[in-house]
C-alpha cells in the first residue's frame, strides 16, 4: 500500500488534473449548475451534486462545505432535476461525532423545506454504523433524506433490516473502499450477485431503490428483477457517476422510462480535485487502469 501510495502521489498534478477532468464538472458552483442543465434539457438525465471533499479536519473547512452545500441548495430550490448527495466525513465526523451530525441536520432541514433529496453518502467500513444510525433516527423526520449501501459488505443484509418500516430511499452499490475478506467480498462478481440479492430484498420491502453500477450486465440483470417484481416506477432508478462512457445505457435506459440520475462532483478549486483523484487512486488501484482506459477512449 505504501508504494502504491507514493506512486500515485508522484504522479505530477496537471496529469491528474487531466484524469480528473472527465470526472469533475469544474471547480465552481456555476460550472455545475450549467452541466446539470444541460444534463437535464438535452438527455433528461437527472443528477446528484457532491462537493468533493472529505476526512476534513478542522471545523473551518466543514462549516465552509455546510456554506456551500446550502447555497447549492439555494440554486436547486426550482430545480427538481437535481438533488445533493453529502459525506459524514465531510461534516466532521472525524472531529466530533455530534458536531457532525448537527451539521448534516442543518442540510437536512433546509432540503427538507424546499423538496430536494439528499443523499447521505456510505464511506469506509469504519462509518457505516454512523452512518446507519444517524440514517435510522433521522429518516422519519426529514422524509428527504436517502443513504447508501454497499453490496460487498457481508453485514449489509442484516443492515437492511433496521430499515424495517421506514420506506428508506437506498443507493446499492458495490462500494468503492477496500475492505478485507473477514468483512467483505473481495471478488467483484460476488459483489454483484450479492447486490441482485439486496436489490430483491429492498424491493420486496417497499423500499426506494437507486441501483449504482455501470456494468451493462448486471444493469441488464437488474431490469430482469424488475420486470418479473413488477416494481412501480416510482420506486426504483438507475445511478451513474459523470465521466464514465455510459451514453448508449442512459439512452437506452431512459427510452425504456427508467429515470437516470448521474453523480455529478464538483470542487472549490482544482488543487481539491486533484486531492479527491489521488485518494480514489489509492484507496482503488482498478480506478487508475479505468480512468486511464476512460482517456484513452475519449481520444
Ligand atoms: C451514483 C453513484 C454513487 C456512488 N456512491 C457511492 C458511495 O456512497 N459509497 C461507495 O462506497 N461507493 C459509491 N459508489 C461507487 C460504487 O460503489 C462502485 O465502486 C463503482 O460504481 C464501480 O462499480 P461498478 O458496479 O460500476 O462495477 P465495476 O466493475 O467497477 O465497473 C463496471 C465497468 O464500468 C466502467 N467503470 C466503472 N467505474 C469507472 C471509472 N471510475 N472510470 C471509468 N470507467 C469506469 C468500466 O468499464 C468497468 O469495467 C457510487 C457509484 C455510483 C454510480
Amino acid at each position: 500500500m505504501y508504494i502504491k501510495k507514493s506512486l500515485v502521489n508522484l504522479i505530477p498534478a496537471p496529469l491528474v488534473k487531466i484524469f480528473a477532468s472527465p470526472y469533475v464538472s469544474g471547480d465552481s458552483l456555476e460550472k455545475t449548475l450549467k452541466t446539470v442543465d444541460s444534463l437535464f434539457s438535452e438527455k433528461r438525465i437527472l443528477s446528484t451534486i457532491d462537493l468533493l471533499g472529505e476526512a476534513e479536519k478542522t471545523k473551518e473547512k466543514v462549516l465552509s462545505a455546510v456554506l456551500a452545500y446550502e447555497k447549492t441548495l439555494d440554486e436547486i430550490k426550482e430545480r427538481n432535476y437535481a438533488s445533493i448527495s453529502i459525506k459524514p466525513s465531510q461534516f466532521g465526523y472525524y472531529i466530533d461525532r455530534s458536531f457532525c451530525e448537527k451539521n448534516i441536520e442543518r442540510i437536512l432541514e433546509k432540503a427538507n423545506n424546499q423538496n430536494t433529496l439528499v443523499t447521505i453518502d456510505m464511506e469506509d467500513i469504519d462509518l457505516t454504523d454512523f452512518t446507519l444510525e444517524l440514517y435510522t433516527k433521522l429518516k422519519p423526520k426529514y422524509p428527504n433524506v436517502g443513504t447508501v449501501l454497499q453490496s460487498r459488505l457481508y453485514r449489509t443484509e442484516k443492515d437492511i433490516e433496521r430499515l424495517d418500516g421506514l420506506k428508506a430511499h437506498i443507493r446499492l452499490c458495490i462500494g468503492i473502499y477496500n475492505v478485507s475478506k473477514q468483512y467483505a467480498y473481495t471478488r467483484k462478481k460476488d459483489m454483484k450477485e450479492n447486490l441482485l440479492k439486496l436489490l430483491r430484498i429492498l424491493l420486496e420491502k417497499g423500499h426506494f431503490v437507486a441501483i449504482g453500477t455501470h456494468d451493462k450486465l448486471y444493469i441488464k440483470k437488474a431490469l430482469e428483477i424488475i420486470d418479473e417484481m413488477k416494481v412501480p416506477k416510482e420506486q426504483r432508478e438507475f445511478q451513474m457517476l459523470m465521466g464514465v462512457p455510459r451514453d448508449d445505457t442512459h439512452k437506452e435506459l431512459i427510452e425504456r422510462g427508467e429515470k437516470v440520475r448521474l453523480y455529478v462532483p464538483y470542487a472549490l478549486s482544482w488543487s481539491d480535485a486533484i486531492a479527491y483523484l489521488r485518494r480514489r487512486m489509492i484507496e482503488s488501484p482498478s480506478i487508475t487502469g479505468l480512468v486511464l482506459k476512460n482517456l484513452l477512449k475519449r481520444n
